[in-house]
């Protein structure tokens, strides 16, 4: 039976997580970006590239579309599985929220296909797709406290001190 996942925040760096999950906040092609996205893949290696070629020659074969979520190795991480999301792109001119609510959601649902208690999360969405941090950290709160899952912790990871207070913020505050 599903409980509320309990959330917990680090200040610190995504690809360092002893999650069985790790999420990469990913761009479309899935073949590899600047951010979380490339840390992501250098600290992995080149399996967690691999894989995602292999996405892009099957079922992906247009990419991987916003909001949506897929599973790969998590090559030498620590952790078991990346999961590969895209968030939204903000610019000054707005973006949809209901996307960005659903790459956590998403994300926790194939974190539940692969059977995974624990998932860490960045902060999708909030660093080149311009996504203002108040606003993310709310958005990513709420999903998160009302996605129906089997995983028993969320870890948001964040970066830096303004990540860490938005979402402290949004945690203590409802
Ligand atoms: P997006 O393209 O979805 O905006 P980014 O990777 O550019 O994704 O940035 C998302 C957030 O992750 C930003 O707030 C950025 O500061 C933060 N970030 C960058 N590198 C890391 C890392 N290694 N671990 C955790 N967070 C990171």
């Amino acid at each position: 039976m599903s409980t509320r996942p309990e959330i917990v925040l680090v200040r610190g760096d995504i690809t360092e997580q002893d999650t069985d999950v790790i999420v990469n906040a990913a761009n479309s092609s899935l073949l590899g970006g600047g951010g979380v996205d490339g840390a992501i893949h250098r600290k992995g290696g080149p399996a967690i590239l691999a894989a995602c070629r292999e996405l892009r020659a099957g079922h992906y074969g247009r990419g991987l579309p916003t909001g949506q979520a897929v599973a790969t190795t998590a090559g030498n991480l620590a952790a078991r599985w990346v999961v590969h999301t895209v968030g939204p792109v903000y610019q000054g001119a707005g973006g949809d929220p209901s996307l960005l609510a659903s790459c956590y959601r998403e994300a926790l649902k194939v974190a539940d296909g692969l059977g995974a208690r624990t998932v860490a999360f960045p902060a999708v969405s909030t660093g080149a797709y311009g996504w203002p941090m108040g606003d993310a950290a709310r958005i990513a709160v709420e999903a998160v406290r009302h996605a129906n899952t089997d995983v028993e912790e969320v870890r948001f990871v964040l970066f830096d001190e303004e990540a860490y207070r938005a979402f402290a913020e949004r945690i203590h505050s409802s």
